[in-house]
C-alpha cells in the first residue's frame, strides 16, 4: 500500500535564492559572504564572461545534485538551467532507496519527509487481469525499504535550496547554454557560452559537466559518438483523477492491447500508455473517446476515471531513447546522466541513474581539485567517472531494453493468461519468491550504488 507523507513545506530558502520566474536564481560573488543577489534587470551584456572552478550546464537531477555536493566540499560551482523554474510536469517522479540513502547521508532528511510525497513499499503490476506482487522493497537494509514518490520539481528546489546554504554554490535559472568555449580551434574546453535574458555570457571554468539531458547542446558540441538504441515505443502523458476504492497503487498494467504506468500523485494519477513509436498522429486522429477506451480495456480499475481526461490536447507524447556515448568526456569537459546515457522510463531509474553518476563525479573529483587540479588530473578523473559508471548504466539499459521487447507489441496473454494456466502458476509460486529479493535490489539501487565519500561530505559534515 502506499500513503501520503508530509505537506508541501520545505525550510525557507536561504536568501541567496530568488523563487523564479527571476532568471537568477542564486548568485555568488566575492566580498558578500560569498554570496549575493542580484535584481533580474542586471542581466549581463554580450561581453561579460564569468568564471568558477565547474560549470554544470543543465539543473536537471544529475546537476543539481553535483552542484550541491561540489559546494559541500568547498569547490566554487555554476549550475545554468535553461528554463526559469523546475516545474515540468513531464519529469520522472521516482525517488528509489538509492537517493534515499543519499539524501540521509547529505543530512536532509528532516527537509525531505515534510515535502509531500508518497511511499511504495512494493510494486504490483497487473498483467492482462491478474495481480502480481513483483517487487517488495521489505527486503532491503533498513531504513529506506520504499520508492518514494515525489514531484520532480520540489526534489530539485530542495536540493537548490541545500546547495544554496553553500557560499560555494550558484544556480542560475534562464540561462541557456549555447556552445562550449575551447583553448583554440578544437583545443580544451574552457567553459561555456550561454545564452540569458540581457544577452550572451562566457563562463571560463576548469571543468565543465554536462548535464543538460538526452538533447544536450554540450555534448552535440563536443561532438562525441554515441550508440542509439532502437525503441519500439513512446509514451502519451496524460492525468486521471484516481479512482475511488482502496485497492493499492499500482505501477503497471500490462495487457494485451496496452502497457500503462501510474504514477500517485497526492491529487491524481499520472498516467503513461506506451504506445508504439510513430502511432501518436493516428491516435490523436481516432479522437478522445478511443483513447479512453484503450485505456478501460487495458486498466479496467481506471475504467471510472478515464471521463476525466477532457480532451485529447490533454495527452502529450514524450518520446523514449536510450543511447550511450562512447567516451563521456573530452578535455575539460564531462557528460553525466542522460547526456552521457538516456534512459528509457522502464523501472523508474533514470533519475538514480543520473543522481549516481553526479556522486561519482564528485567524489573523483573533489580530491583532485582540492589539489589544484592540473588539466592533466581533471582529465583522467573524468575518464574514471565513466569506467565507474558506464557498466553499470550499460547492464540496465540492456535491461530496460529486453523489457521493451515484452511490452512493445502488446504481450500481455503471451506473458500470463488469465486465469494462469497451471503451468504458469507453478512458475509464478517458485519464480516469484527467487525474483523479488533480486529485483528489489536491482530496481531499488541499481548496479553498483554509490555512497557520497567522507572527503566530499567533509565540509558538510563540520558546517551541519
Ligand atoms: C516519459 C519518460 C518518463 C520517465 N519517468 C521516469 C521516472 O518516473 N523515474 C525516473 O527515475 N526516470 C524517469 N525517466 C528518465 C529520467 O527522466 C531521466 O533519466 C533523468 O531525468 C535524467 O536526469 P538528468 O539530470 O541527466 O537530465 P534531465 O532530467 O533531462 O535534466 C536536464 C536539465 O538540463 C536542462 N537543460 C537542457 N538543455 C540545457 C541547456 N542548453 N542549457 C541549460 N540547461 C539545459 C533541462 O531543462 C533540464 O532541467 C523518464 C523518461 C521518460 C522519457
Amino acid at each position: 500500500m502506499s500513503g501520503t507523507v508530509g505537506s508541501a513545506r520545505t525550510r525557507s530558502p536561504p536568501s541567496a535564492i530568488i523563487p523564479s520566474p527571476d532568471p537568477l536564481v542564486s548568485h555568488r560573488a566575492a566580498g558578500q559572504n560569498g554570496v549575493m543577489t542580484m535584481p533580474s534587470g542586471d542581466s549581463p551584456s554580450t561581453t561579460d564572461s564569468i568564471s568558477t572552478r565547474v560549470c554544470v550546464a543543465g539543473g536537471g537531477p544529475a546537476g543539481v545534485m553535483l552542484g550541491l555536493l561540489l559546494a559541500r566540499a568547498g569547490i566554487d560551482v555554476l549550475v545554468l538551467e535553461k528554463h526559469s523554474d523546475f516545474f515540468r510536469d513531464f519529469r520522472g517522479d521516482t525517488v528509489h532507496p538509492s537517493t534515499l540513502n543519499l539524501i540521509d547521508q547529505l543530512g536532509i532528511r528532516a527537509e525531505f519527509d515534510a515535502i509531500g510525497h508518497a511511499l511504495l513499499p512494493r510494486l504490483d503490476a497487473v498483467v492482462n487481469g491478474v495481480r502480481l506482487h513483483a517487487i517488495n522493497f521489505a527486503s532491503l537494509p533498513a531504513p529506506n525499504r520504499a520508492i518514494t514518490l515525489m514531484p520532480q520539481w520540489d526534489l530539485l528546489k530542495l536540493l537548490a535550496i541545500e546547495g544554496a546554504r553553500s557560499p560555494h554554490f550558484e544556480l542560475r535559472m534562464g540561462y541557456e547554454v549555447v556552445d562550449v568555449v575551447r583553448d583554440g580551434a578544437g583545443g580544451r574546453v574552457t567553459g561555456v557560452l550561454a545564452q540569458t535574458a540581457g544577452g550572451l555570457l562566457r563562463i571560463d571554468a576548469e571543468l565543465t559537466v554536462a548535464a543538460d539531458g538526452r538533447d544536450s547542446i554540450v555534448r552535440k558540441a563536443l561532438d562525441l559518438a554515441g550508440r542509439e538504441f532502437g525503441v519500439p515505443v513512446d509514451v502519451t502523458w496524460f492525468r486521471l483523477d484516481r479512482p475511488s476504492g482502496s485497492a493499492p497503487d499500482t505501477l503497471g498494467y500490462l495487457s494485451d492491447s496496452a502497457f500503462i504506468v501510474t504514477i500517485p500523485r497526492p491529487e491524481y494519477l499520472q498516467c503513461g500508455l506506451l504506445v508504439p513509436k510513430g502511432s501518436f498522429a493516428g491516435l490523436r486522429r481516432d479522437g478522445i473517446e478511443a483513447f479512453r477506451q484503450r485505456i478501460a480495456v487495458a486498466a479496467p480499475r481506471l475504467a471510472t476515471s478515464v471521463s476525466s481526461l477532457a480532451s485529447i490536447d490533454d495527452v502529450k507524447l514524450l518520446s523514449v531513447r536510450i543511447n550511450r556515448l562512447k567516451t563521456w568526456s573530452a578535455p575539460g569537459a564531462l557528460c553525466i546522466g542522460d547526456a552521457a546515457h538516456a534512459m528509457s522510463p522502464v523501472f523508474g531509474v533514470g533519475i538514480n541513474y543520473a543522481v549516481q553518476d553526479a556522486v561519482a563525479t564528485a567524489n573523483l573529483l573533489v580530491p583532485v581539485l582540492r589539489a589544484g587540479g592540473s588539466p592533466k588530473a581533471i582529465d583522467a578523473a573524468t575518464r574514471a567517472v565513466q569506467r565507474r559508471r558506464e557498466g553499470p548504466t550499460a547492464l540496465m539499459q540492456r535491461l530496460q531494453r529486453s523489457v521493451h521487447r515484452i511490452i512493445g507489441t502488446g504481450a500481455g496473454k503471451r506473458v500470463l493468461q488469465n486465469p494462469p494456466t497451471r503451468r504458469q502458476r507453478v512458475a509464478l509460486r517458485v519464480a516469484i519468491p527467487i525474483i523479488r529479493p533480486i529485483a528489489a535490489r536491482v530496481v531499488g539501487y541499481g548496479f553498483r550504488p554509490e555512497r557520497i565519500s567522507r572527503e566530499v561530505l567533509g565540509e558538510g559534515a563540520a558546517r551541519r
